[in-house]
């Protein structure tokens, strides 16, 4: 045969793979899904784990309402990945879903599917049952779209018999060491929706309110004790005119310096630094505007003026009367929440209707009056009776309180004005304090701040500022409020006596209910046909009077004790957790929502904190970093972005930033991460796939000692890279781990070592030991990069996974795989100095010079050129001796020549020490270097025609 017939093109190994340039994730992933389904993978990790340390992550549920949004997106793929990398590094790490089922926007969506239709708390139940089990389901597949591995059959659900009967538990454990108890208190309670509403329910809005100033008589005893000659007022100021029905007292503050002033025919009094506050109010001085107004505000001021002058401390003793409500004497009391930031350093005081008020009056035994029903309007024991049946929110209710107020000559000024106040998150309606009965969790009893405070110390707090937010959420909060009057909910398991009203709840009352929640759940607590006897225990009677005659309570719990009680209800009743939980991860609202419920809970029953580590995420926004809403037609769909880019490009955005602070999403976003960094990552494992396709490590691998020094190097990189990516999934800093990752992927690879061993890899002999060398190192760092990129892109990583040739396949999943160690004899410190100087300090500025060449037309291929170097630095020229058989590769030229011009000390490489020049040597036809030995006859240069003898 001719030598001219030879298609040298035929004889180079040009790389081979069956993976696919092309993703096409979002048709191939849902395949995948399902063959994972069938392949019952999930249950075989188990199988693989068990007998493993075990690792929990603690599923906070989502609510059972809607379709996920990005939040959620962001939620489940972040403990997916945690899961995953858990797993990989050898723990058995389940993941068990939740969901969160009860609570009124379920319960309102039932009723107003209704119209009215009048049905039983059971049937009402039903529905809203049927109603949650729907949404589980559609969130469920949409959950599993992204990727997640987990317990999809065995979920957590709060409306199951199973975890109601842990609820039970946490609920009895709390009762019986009085950790939960009844009393009257102000609630924040939703007129809207007729119950109690805790904290997490709240929305603060804009409203409009009236400010008013009003007179309280003082009793002439009081007058006369503070020398007034004259009718005399304690001036209060309030913005919510309406609770001057339900007031009580006055509140001063002990510390501040109050005065009585002279004004007009009256004498009135207040703190002496707010007294411009409302002589600002008197229509003479009202008129005037500068210094004019200064002026007569400093005369009304003046001592002499002031009738008395005293502290707050005097005042204690002092007697009002109420300004519209006839035969009501109002007490002074003292407290410290007396501001002097606004008002008049006088406080009208409702017990029945504020916190602080509450406080003031348990403390000076005041009347819980409150004199509003659920409806928020004034009941029977409103005075005057003719307020009865207002709507205490609605404005005219205001003006009429004021109206009373005109009428006795007690307003001194009214005004509307705007602030921010207090919402149902759901009716957007403003809410109100109502005192009610109502249970409550104490945080005082049983010392439990003090063992929150201790267990807060133990937890690791990934957040920095995690630790702060929670204490600070704890610190100033009262009693949680766990009750609600809603039907679809855990029952609050109480019965009350008939004859006396006392609650009656024992250890037998739990015995007793306990295999029926466990069977039945709630259910059977508001089945109407299903009497007393069987729940309460035979022979059952009231301490307090002996009476055998019971009722039962029909107030449910608060959603938040609901999945506060998980760490019960699942961490400690599955067979298949663990309690502590070493992570719990949601989003940054939860440090008073999910975390806080979850402590107390689970301090209060077992005095310990339910989590090992709280790490919180961010908000996601849109582009312009505005929330996103569908009604606001901003929201980005994550299963619009699966079913276009696929769920390892959503997962791999959930990668790209600090997931702590707020990421922001956008159509054009995901567009960039599919077509510039998943593809360069998708790239590296084609590449390397194609490249190792005729690679097997047990035949072909080089030894640690034999590879050549570029390869070495290559695997020094790597073991940084495993231990920096390693570091960073241990910190929870999941940007940096992909961006160490991926930086891999485009510097030390296609950015480097893909060029410089294409020749290697296509042109030697299969057997070359420079070519398995190199392979030898591309095929560690294939099988680190799979394993490290897998708890993120899932789905792709599998996919290359199964396109190894059988012999680099350790098992039939990357999933099963092990995270890779890095390994101390791959760092060689003086091999990286010299390659950190090669690739530093010398390619750059020898491509720079060749892009030069090849941009002025003097050459084609940098294998048209050669290289001579003539440095000056002695340690320089010592690298690039050692170097100097590796040179060419590296350059990619055909020739690389080195000398020696007046040796210097120090490490400096100018550009006249480079000289780049075209080559006039022959090319080869195969590998199409011009090595200068080129044979006529073939074509072909020697190295090529040694690689052909030996294939
Ligand atoms: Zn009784
Ligand atoms: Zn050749």
């Amino acid at each position: 045969m001719p030598q001219d017939a030879i298609d040298y093109s035929k004889t180079v190994l040009l790389p081979e793979t069956a993976f696919a340039m092309r993703a096409s994730l979002a048709t191939a992933e849902p395949l995948r899904l399902q063959r994972w389904e069938e392949e019952g993978i999930y249950g075989r990790l188990r199988e693989r784990r068990g007998g493993a340390p075990r690792w929990i992550l603690h599923d906070g549920p989502p609510f059972a309402n809607g379709d996920i949004h990005m939040g959620h997106a962001l939620n489940k793929v972040l403990k997916d990945v945690w899961v995953r990398y858990k797993n990989l590094r050898g723990f058995d790490a389940p993941y068990v879903p939740g969901w969160d089922t009860h609570g009124m926007p379920i319960e309102l969506g039932v009723s107003r599917a209704l119209k009215g239709k009048p049905v039983g708390p059971l049937e009402l139940r039903r529905l809203c049952r049927a109603e949650a089990a729907q949404w589980i389901e559609r969130q469920r597949n949409q959950f599993k779209r992204l990727g997640g591995w987990g317990d999809w059959e065995h979920p957590y659900i709060t409306m199951d018999p199973s975890f109601e009967a842990g609820q039970l538990d946490a609920y009895w454990s709390l009762l019986a060491k009085k950790q939960i108890y009844r009393d009257l208190k102000p609630v924040h309670w939703s007129w809207a929706s007729q119950t109690a509403l805790a904290e997490a329910e709240l929305e603060y809005k804009e409203k409009t309110s009236t400010q008013v100033y009003v007179k309280y008589p003082l009793s002439p005893e009081s007058a006369a004790r503070l020398g007034a000659s004259k009718p005399a007022f304690a001036v209060i100021w309030t913005t919510t005119p309406w609770t001057l029905p339900a007031s009580l007292a006055i509140t001063a503050n002990e510390k501040f310096d109050y005065a009585l002033y002279s004004v007009g025919d009256e004498c009135w009094l207040m703190a002496r630094s707010l007294a411009s506050n409302v002589f600002e109010q008197l229509p003479a001085i009202r008129a005037l505007g500068g210094a004019e107004k200064s002026a007569a505000l400093a005369a009304q001021a003046e001592p002499s003026r002031q009738v008395w002058a005293g502290k707050g401390a005097d005042l204690e003793e002092l007697r009002a009367a109420h300004p519209f409500i006839e035969g009501r004497s109002i007490r002074f009391c003292l407290a410290p929440y007396v501001t002097s930031d606004a008002g008049t350093g006088l406080v009208h005081t409702a017990p029945g209707h504020g916190a602080e008020d509450y406080v003031t009056g348990v403390r000076y035994r005041l009347d819980i009056l409150c004199p509003v029903d659920e409806k928020g309007c004034y009941n029977e024991q409103v005075e005057p009776a003719d307020l009865k049946g207002k709507r205490v929110t609605d404005p005219a209710t205001d003006e009429a309180v004021l109206e009373l107020l005109r009428a006795r000559g007690r307003l001194i000024h009214a005004e509307k004005f705007q602030h921010s106040y207090p919402h149902d998150w759901r009716s957007k309606q403003p809410v109100i304090f109502r005192a009610t009965k109502q249970w409550f969790m104490s945080l005082t009893g049983n010392g439990l701040r003090e063992t929150v405070a201790s267990e807060v110390e133990a937890v690791r707090w990934v957040n920095p500022w995690g630790k702060d937010r929670f204490t600070n959420m704890l610190k100033d909060r009262a009693d949680w409020c766990i009750s609600r009057q809603r039907y679809w909910g855990v029952p609050i398991y109480m019965f009350y006596c008939r004859g006396c009203g006392a609650e009656h709840f024992d250890l037998a009352c739990y015995e007793k209910l306990k295999p029926i929640v466990a069977r039945e759940g709630g259910d059977a607590w508001f089945d109407p046909a299903r009497p007393l006897s069987d729940f309460l225990p035979e022979g059952a009677a009231c301490a307090a009077c002996g009476g055998k005659e019971f009722r039962k309570e029909t107030d449910t719990l608060d959603v938040w004790f609901d999945s506060g009680s998980s760490s019960l209800g699942v961490l400690q009743a599955r067979a298949d957790q663990a309690f502590p939980a070493d992570l719990y991860i949601e989003g940054s609202d939860q440090y008073r929502g999910w975390f806080q419920s979850s402590m107390l809970v689970s301090c209060g029953v077992s005095g310990r904190a339910p989590f090992k580590a709280v790490l919180s995420t961010g908000w996601t926004l849109d582009a312009q970093g505005r929330a996103m809403h569908k009604s606001a037609g901003n929201a980005v769909d994550p299963m619009e972005v699966m079913e276009v880019w696929g769920a390892d490009v959503l997962r791999l955005w959930v990668a790209s930033e600090d997931f702590t602070a707020d990421m922001t999403v956008s159509d054009a976003l995901f567009k960039s991460l599919a077509e510039k960094n998943y593809r360069r990552v998708r790239n590296s494992f084609r590449w390397l796939l194609g490249n190792l396709s005729d690679f097997d490590p047990a035949r072909d691998g080089v030894p640690l000692a034999e590879l050549q020094p570029f390869d070495r190097w290559l695997l020094a990189r790597l073991a940084a890279l495993i231990e920096g990516v390693t570091a960073s999934m241990e910190a929870f800093e999941l940007h940096k781990a992909f961006n160490q990752l991926q930086s891999f992927c485009s510097s030390e690879l296609s950015g480097l070592a893909f060029d410089v061993h294409k020749d290697t890899l296509y042109t030697l002999a299969a057997g070359d030991p420079r070519r398995r060398s190199a392979q030898t190192a591309f095929h560690h760092v294939l099988q680190a990069l799979l394993r490290m990129v897998s708890p993120v892109l899932c789905f792709t990583c599998e996919e290359a996974w199964e396109h190894l040739p059988e012999c680099q396949r350790a098992g039939s999943s990357v999933h099963f795989s092990e995270w890779p160690q890095s390994r101390p004899e791959w760092r060689d410190a003086e091999l990286e100095d010299d390659f950190e100087v090669l690739l530093g300090l010398v390619r750059p500025q020898v491509t720079r010079q060749i892009e030069g060449l090849r941009a002025a037309g003097s050459i084609g291929h940098p294998y048209d050129a050669e290289v001579a170097l003539s440095v000056h630095s002695k340690k320089l020229l010592r690298i690039l001796n050692k170097h100097s058989g590796f040179l060419a590769a590296l350059f990619i030229v055909s020739r690389v020549r080195l000398g020696n011009a007046a040796p210097q000390d120090g490490l400096a490489l100018g550009p006249e020490e480079i000289a780049v020049t075209a080559t006039d040597a022959v090319k080869c036809v195969r590998c199409w270097r011009r090595p200068g030995d080129v044979r006529e006859d073939s074509g072909i240069c020697g190295r090529c025609a040694g690689a052909l003898a030996h294939a």
